[in-house]
C-alpha cells in the first residue's frame, strides 16, 4: 500500500520526544508522504524547519487555523496576513491552510465575523499565488459553503479536511473543485452521517489523512494517533465503498500528488 497523508499535526509538542520514530513506522506502513498543516503564526518557522528536516518526505501548508484565531490579537490580524503572504510567496509550503470556519463558542469567544474575515484574506492568497487551500469547516457547512461560493471557484482548488458535511452537500463542495479528505472517524460503525458523504465522493475527489494526534481510527481509541494507523483509514473507506484498498490507496495517493504538486 502506498499511501498520502494529507494532514498530520506533525509539529505539534505530543510529537517532540519521538517524531523520528514515528516517520520510520510511518514508511513501514507504507505512508510515503506527510503534509503538516499550520495551526497558526507562531507555528510557521518552526513548522518550515521541520518540512526542511523531511528529506522530501514532509511538506506544509501556511495558514491560520479558525480554532487558534481567539487567541490573537485582533491588532496583528493584517500583518499575519502579510507575512503568510510572503512566506507562501517565496515558495515555502505547497497549500494554504489550515484555515476555515469553526461555529464559536460562548467558552472561546470567538467571533464568526473575524473568523470569515479571516478566512477570505488566506482564500485571496490561494487565487492569487495559485495554491491549494486546506479548510477545516466544522459544526458550519452552510455559512462555510456560502463563503466559498461567493468567492468563486480557486484555480487550484483545494480540500476539505476530516469532511463532516452531509452527502447532499459533497454535489455542491464538488462544483468549486474541492476534495473530500477522511479520517478516524470512517471507521466507526456509528458514524452514519460520515459513511453515506464518503461514499457520495467521486473516486478522483477522495484523500486520506491521519489528523494526528487527534481523530485515531477505532482499533486505536484513546491512543495517540499517528501516521502509521493510515493503511486502517484506508482499508474501512475502501470496504464502504465496496472497492480494493490497495487500489483505493494508490488512487487517493495519485489524487493528493495530483493536488499538492508532486
Ligand atoms: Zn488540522
Amino acid at each position: 500500500m502506498e499511501l498520502f497523508d494529507t494532514h498530520c499535526h506533525l509539529d505539534r509538542p505530543e510529537f517532540d520526544a519521538d517524531r523520528d520514530a514515528l516517520l520510520t513506522r510511518a514508511r513501514a506502513a507504507g505512508v510515503g508522504h506527510v503534509l503538516v498543516p499550520a495551526i497558526g503564526p507562531a507555528w510557521w518557522d518552526g513548522l518550515l524547519a521541520l518540512v526542511e528536516q523531511g528529506g522530501g518526505h514532509l511538506s506544509c501548508g501556511l495558514g491560520i487555523h479558525p480554532q487558534e484565531i481567539p487567541t490573537l490579537d485582533p491588532a496583528d490580524d493584517d500583518r499575519s496576513i502579510r507575512r503568510l503572504g510572503d512566506l507562501l510567496e517565496a515558495g515555502h509550503a505547497v497549500a494554504v491552510g489550515e484555515c476555515g470556519l469553526d461555529a464559536p463558542t460562548a467558552e472561546n469567544g470567538g467571533s464568526m465575523e473575524r473568523q470569515v474575515r479571516l478566512l477570505e484574506a488566506q482564500l485571496g492568497l490561494a487565487r492569487d499565488l495559485e495554491l491549494p487551500v486546506i479548510l477545516h469547516v466544522f459544526r458550519c457547512q452552510g455559512e462555510a459553503v456560502r463563503v466559498l461560493e461567493r468567492f468563486g471557484k480557486l484555480p487550484a482548488g483545494g480540500v476539505l479536511h476530516s469532511y463532516s458535511g452531509s452527502a447532499e452537500l459533497v454535489k455542491r463542495w464538488s462544483r468549486l473543485d474541492l476534495h473530500f479528505s477522511f479520517t478516524g472517524p470512517v471507521t466507526f460503525e456509528r458514524s452514519r452521517r460520515i459513511h453515506e458523504a464518503a461514499r457520495a465522493v467521486p473516486a478522483d475527489r477522495l484523500l486520506l489523512e491521519s489528523d494526528a494526534p487527534d481523530q485515531p481510527p477505532a482499533g486505536h481509541r484513546g491512543e495517540r494517533n499517528e501516521p502509521a494507523f493510515l493503511p486502517e483509514v484506508a482499508r474501512a473507506l475502501a470496504a464502504l465503498r465496496g472497492e480494493d484498498a490497495e487500489e483505493l490507496a494508490a488512487r487517493t495517493t495519485l489524487n493528493a500528488r495530483r493536488l499538492f504538486g508532486y
